[in-house]
């Protein structure tokens, strides 16, 4: 398949390509989308397919006004329409009820359905122009580090996709919070831009997954997503707890993982071939092929998927990040840190 690369101005021909059944990548404030028509089910399986997605992993809705919303969930709760109304447009993912018409495909086969209404003008319009909710899960083959530039998507899906628009490198760098709003109490599956604590704003009983123990009943909260490989770029990712990794504790050979929990040691004969990124300088710095210093926590969640891409194209080994406080956006970023180090 020849991938078509379009320019913002041709959302006329990128709509028209997902109203023949086609899929076709979008820049949104998180990362970029891979859409497809959510009312048609062999467009969702083109979805699965190009990303090489297990089918156990549900897609998420994009919707433009919520009209979209009553065409794909049952109801809209009390609860969904105060997080609606706080927090959409934006980076909020609410999971709910799911209406009768909604394909298995798209749920995973879930009783629930994921929505969520993107802030930015293009995803908008082009979901406006398409005329249904789109499908639109991160734009990445399956288990590498989301698509945050147009180039990435590419490098990912030219020749698996029917068209990129192609826009700006994305706001946020980071995909959405997803809540779970259909069980009590409420339950954040996956941490993003719009915080734990902003939400219990609104929602004051509001809890984190990883905040609850592994019973089986909560367990089935979990966001059939994060069990699954995720955010890898080809480099091995470390933690460290402090810029003076690679002097001081060079010396002792451990690093902390980020969790405090466990010491990992530092592999033997890294120095000509590792990369950092933080929010400060390592000290020695001719110990590190190359080096991203961020200016904030907000900085540092926006560059670090084209950071993970950009050190595999220079072939580099170790990619060495620096632990941020769990506050946040922190607390998103770390979440993704932590899935990369991870070796499953
Ligand atoms: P992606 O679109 O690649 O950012 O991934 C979507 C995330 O939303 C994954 O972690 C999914 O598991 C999660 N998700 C989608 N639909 C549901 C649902 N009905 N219930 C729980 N999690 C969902
Ligand atoms: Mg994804």
């Amino acid at each position: 398949m020849e991938t078509s690369l379009l320019s913002i101005d041709q959302l006329a021909d990128a709509a028209a390509i997902i109203a023949a059944g086609g899929i076709v990548a979008f820049p949104t404030e998180t990362v970029y989308g891979l859409g497809a028509d959510a009312t048609n089910a062999s467009a969702i399986s083109k979805i699965f397919l190009a990303k090489g997605r297990p089918s156990d992993n549900p897609l998420i809705v994009h919707v433009a006004d919520l009209a979209g919303v009553a065409r794909v969930a049952k109801e809209i709760t009390p609860i969904a329409k105060t997080l609606m109304d706080a927090f959409w447009p934006g980076p909020l993912t609410i999971v709910m009820p799911r209406g009768d018409s909604v394909a298995d495909e798209l749920c995973a086969g879930l009783p629930t359905v994921a929505i969520r209404m993107p802030k930015h003008l293009v995803a908008l319009e082009l979901i406006r122009r398409s005329g249904v909710p789109l499908v639109a899960p991160s734009a990445n083959r399956s288990g590498r580090p989301s698509g945050t530039t147009w180039e990435a998507v590419h490098e990912d899906l030219s020749g698996l996709v029917d068209a990129i628009v192609c826009g700006e490198p994305t706001e946020l760098g980071l995909e959405s919070t997803v809540i779970d709003i259909t069980q009590s109490p409420p339950c954040v599956l996956r941490h993003g831009a719009i915080s734990l604590k902003s939400i219990q704003a609104f929602v004051s009983d509001v809890v984190s997954v990883d905040e609850l123990d592994s019973s089986d009943q909560v367990r089935k909260r979990k966001s059939p997503g994060t069990r699954h490989r995720h955010y890898q770029p080809k480099a091995q990712v470390l933690i460290a707890n402090s810029p003076s990794f690679g002097t001081d504790t060079f010396e002792d050979g451990s690093i902390s993982d980020g969790t405090s929990k466990s010491v990992v040691e530092e592999p033997v004969g890294i120095p000509a071939s590792r990369a950092w990124i933080g929010l400060s300088s390592p000290s020695r710095r001719e110990d590190w092929r190359i080096i991203r210093v961020c200016e904030s926590p907000e900085d540092y969640a926006r560059v670090l998927f084209s950071y993970f891409r950009e050190i595999d194209r220079l072939g580099i080994d170790f990619i060495v990040c620096q632990v941020v406080p769990d506050a946040g956006i922190g607390r998103a970023l770390m979440d993704r840190i932590r899935r990369a180090s991870a070796d499953e």
